[in-house]
């Protein structure tokens, strides 16, 4: 068997073992304690956000945003449907309803005319929209000047998931800072991970100090155990936020890292024939957590991105078909939607490409020779 070659895994940055070990000679082995508080400084000064509460994961950010944006029983969210499921799940947790908005082909994310025209019609059918999710894919900015303009005028809160995006930037801003809270995800998949965690990042204290609340069982001061609101077991450990300091001092470089995993890829693969690349539209910055080529079967002598996947998987190389739409997952499938179809393309035709910061050149230059031998073969057939 060939070495495997992982899509994207844990790249750790040497220190992280030093803040876990502190954490034990401490004794600081609690949901708290002080890595978490430095982890969320950390996490504050790096996107420029006021606020930040270090949470068990994204998902986890997710719900609590929501919660506090009063999104309850019988309310609509109009969410992205080009994204993971673990976008759109904790508005079903809050007993409300998923509005799925397709995608524009500049940034794959939310597309903002198809956006006004859900706003609209959901107004117009008797029900407004309590929050707006856009989300920032394989680490791509949406089109957030657009988006925001949007929300403004209708006065929905927008909350942003940027799980897949921490350190990528529109003119210099943050992802995940441009709307009332954002999200970010440490999962050990993500560009930096604490093994699982997440954290919520808002300019406005309020949010961030009810969230701290809510994810401690919302506990009332007092000597007793005393509640006044339902409340979630949602924080950070304070040895996993060790991991995350740790983790932050190499971000910029893991940035770069996956950057020029991006150029690589596009240098030895963008001549070939129906393949295509995610370009930067004016002024947006992407940390390229992933890098996704889409692969036109038309133009490419009917070379599929499932041929490419197959025969990166038969050489033990993870390869990964673009997120499946929401508004075509069977669990959502009866959802409303305003759909465009883009998604549903980028879908059929895009695939994932191995982009750890960890790959080495070897291992880049497996992949681009497995998938430039499927047009070899197709040409030895000709
Ligand atoms: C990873 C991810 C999440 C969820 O984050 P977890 O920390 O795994 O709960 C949410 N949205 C998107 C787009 C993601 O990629």
């Amino acid at each position: 068997m060939k070495p495997k070659i992982w899509l994207s895994s844990p790249h750790m940055g040497g220190e992280e073992f030093s803040f876990v070990k502190e954490a034990f000679d401490t004794n600081w082995i609690a949901p708290l304690g002080p890595h978490v508080n430095g982890f969320e400084h950390d996490l504050e000064a790096f996107t420029g956000s006021k606020y930040a509460a270090a949470l068990s994961s994204g998902t986890a950010a997710l719900h609590l945003g929501l919660i506090l944006l009063g999104v309850g029983p019988g309310d609509e969210v109009i969410c992205q449907s080009f994204t993971f499921s673990a976008t759109a799940n904790p508005i079903v947790y809050l007993g409300a309803t998923p509005v799925f908005v397709d995608s524009e082909s500049q940034t794959w994310n939310m597309c903002p005319e198809l956006l006004e025209l859900a706003i609209k019609d959901r107004i117009a059918k008797g029900k407004k929209p309590k929050a707006i999710m856009p989300v920032h894919l394989y680490g791509m900015p949406a089109k957030m000047e657009q988006i925001i303009k949007i929300a403004q005028r209708y006065n929905i809160p927008v909350l942003e998931d940027a799980a897949e995006a921490l350190g990528s930037t529109i003119n210099g801003k943050k992802a995940g800072t441009f709307g009332a809270m954002g999200v970010l995800s440490f999962n050990g998949n993500k560009i930096i991970t604490t093994s699982g965690g997440g954290a919520l990042i808002s300019d406005q204290e309020k949010f961030i100090l009810q969230a701290r609340y809510l994810a401690t069982q919302a506990r009332d001061k007092a000597p007793h155990y005393q509640h006044s609101q339902i409340g979630y077991n949602y924080r950070l450990s304070n040895v996993s936020a060790g991991i995350g300091r740790g983790q932050m001092q190499v971000l910029t470089d893991r940035i770069k890292q996956r950057r020029s995993i991006f150029e690589f890829y596009l240098k030895n693969l963008a001549g070939l024939p129906g393949i295509d690349f995610l370009r930067e539209p004016e002024g947006h910055f992407s940390n390229r957590w992933l890098t996704a080529i889409t692969i036109d079967p038309d133009k490419a002598d009917n070379i599929t991105r499932e041929t490419l996947r197959l025969l990166l998987e038969e050489e033990n190389i993870e390869s990964r078909p673009l997120w499946k739409p929401m508004h075509l997952q069977p669990v959502f499938k009866n959802h409303p939607s305003y759909i465009n179809g883009i998604s549903e393309k980028l879908f059929n035709n895009g695939l994932c490409l191995p982009s750890g910061s960890n790959l080495t050149q070897e291992s880049l230059e497996r992949v681009i020779r497995i998938i430039t031998s499927a047009y070899k073969k197709k040409s030895a057939f000709a």
